[in-house]
């Protein structure tokens, strides 16, 4: 067979690597090359993210090791029985590539994955390797997301998290029936359990920083996880759930959501048609419900219409105020933060200022008018010194009075 050139396989093996959302690399350590040290930073200018049109992540070096698999994952371009170009770079090969794009300026750190040739422990060992030619024999400083085999042995697994600032585990779909039949070759148990050795091995680790300054980092940006949207028949009822009890469990930095695309080659078990768009986004703006707005999973699926799914012509913040209205209208000048944060159109930052401004006087309209940019949508839910929404947030129309209205788009446009 003939070789593969660099800029072949890396063509390849990049494209196999576009499927995966979750390389966003906030909340690592700060490190950096001043004063002739080493190579790379994780701060300044250092990580920003820039994305593709179609909403990847294009700051960081996001390869495979191979796109060889021994697994048959229904849903994957690279499992087994797809008819791909495969390739395979070496782990020399990989902090090559990243050494010379990180010194081009074209990245800030690398995000690395890989299909697994002849065991889950082989491939990690090579992904591990990868991490340990790049820290030890380059001192880069640079990022590095790896994503680890739940297969692989613990050892390995930690091995890992020692050399990168995040890692990352797949959990890929948000039931146990999902798994079994789209992923038939992965298990649900193995997949927590390798993430429960993760998140006892951070905080031990963060534990150990406390009292020994030079004990040894571990994944300092932590952990998370990714999970397909749409192909199976799991509701954003199951999703949320499942994003919830893994929060909970494993204190993932962030759950990804990736609406599922159909691939070359697809297996008859998916669906044809890749779910809408905005389901991802509805998604998204739920975990952040969930982490920034204090809404427990069961709340934010009580927004769900009775399919289990929640609305796509609206968010779940104002889906959410449109059916609980009892607890509306809110005083912006008595409520505590909390309620304030439920309030369809007020953001964190406008909470705050909100909360700050009113120690020194008594909020109007016009106050909240300046903190969001649609003060039409907020005034159903709110109270201020001269407003009072009376029968508005009643109303049986309120939905379509203050809904963003669907726009169709130009042809020309
Ligand atoms: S293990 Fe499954 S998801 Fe991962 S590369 Fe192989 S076939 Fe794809």
């Amino acid at each position: 067979m003939r070789q593969l050139s660099t800029l072949e396989k890396l063509g390849i093996l990049a494209d196999a690597a576009k499927y995966d959302a979750s390389c966003a690399s906030s909340g690592t350590a700060k490190r950096h090359s001043k004063g002739g040290k080493g190579i790379g930073s994780t701060e300044g200018m250092g990580i920003c993210h820039s994305y593709a049109p179609d909403g990847r992540c294009i700051s960081l070096l996001k390869i495979l090791l191979t796109n060889h698999c021994i697994f048959d994952c229904h849903y994957c371009v690279n499992r087994k029985s797809s008819n791909v170009p495969r390739a395979r770079f070496t782990p020399q090969e990989v902090a090559d590539l990243t050494l010379s794009f990180y010194r081009r300026n074209y990245i800030e750190g690398l995000f690395l994955s890989s299909g697994i040739v002849k065991s889950g422990d082989h491939t990690m060992e090579q992904m591990v390797e990868t991490a340990r030619i790049l820290r030890e024999e380059h001192d880069f400083r640079g990022y590095i997301h790896l994503k680890t085999i739940p297969e692989a042995s613990p050892e390995l697994i930690h091995r890992a998290g020692l050399l990168a600032d995040r890692v990352s585990i797949n959990v890929e779909l948000p039931t146990v029936a999902g798994l079994t039949r789209l992923a038939p070759d992965k298990n649900a148990g193995t997949i927590e359990h390798a993430m429960g050795g993760m998140k006892q091995a951070i905080e031990e680790a963060k534990d150990a920083r406390k009292r020994f300054r030079h004990a040894p980092r571990f994944a300092p940006g932590g952990q998370s996880t990714q999970m397909i949207v749409g192909a199976d028949g799991a509701s954003d009822t199951d999703i949320v759930g499942k994003a919830s009890r893994l929060y909970g469990n494993f204190r993932l930095r962030r759950v990804y959501y990736s609406a599922f695309s159909p691939i070359p080659d697809a297996s008859a078990v998916l669906p044809l048609k890749r779910p809408p768009l905005v389901r991802e986004h509805r998604l998204y703006q739920s975990d952040w419900l969930m982490r920034f707005y204090g809404f427990a999973a069961d709340e934010v699926v009580a927004a769900a219409g009775p399919d289990g799914n929640l609305p796509l012509d609206i968010d779940p913040k104002l889906a959410w105020a449109l059916k609980f209205r009892e607890q509306f209208p809110v005083d912006v000048n008595r409520s505590s933060r909390e309620m304030l944060l439920r309030v369809p159109g007020l953001g964190t930052r406008a909470v705050g200022q909100i909360l700050a401004s009113r120690r020194h006087r008594t909020l109007r309209l016009e106050d909240v008018a300046r903190l969001t940019t649609s003060l039409a949508r907020i005034r159903p839910f709110i109270v201020t010194a001269d407003w009072r929404p009376t029968l508005l947030t009643d109303r049986a129309d309120l939905k379509a009075l203050i809904a963003p209205r669907q726009e169709q788009l130009e042809l020309f446009g």
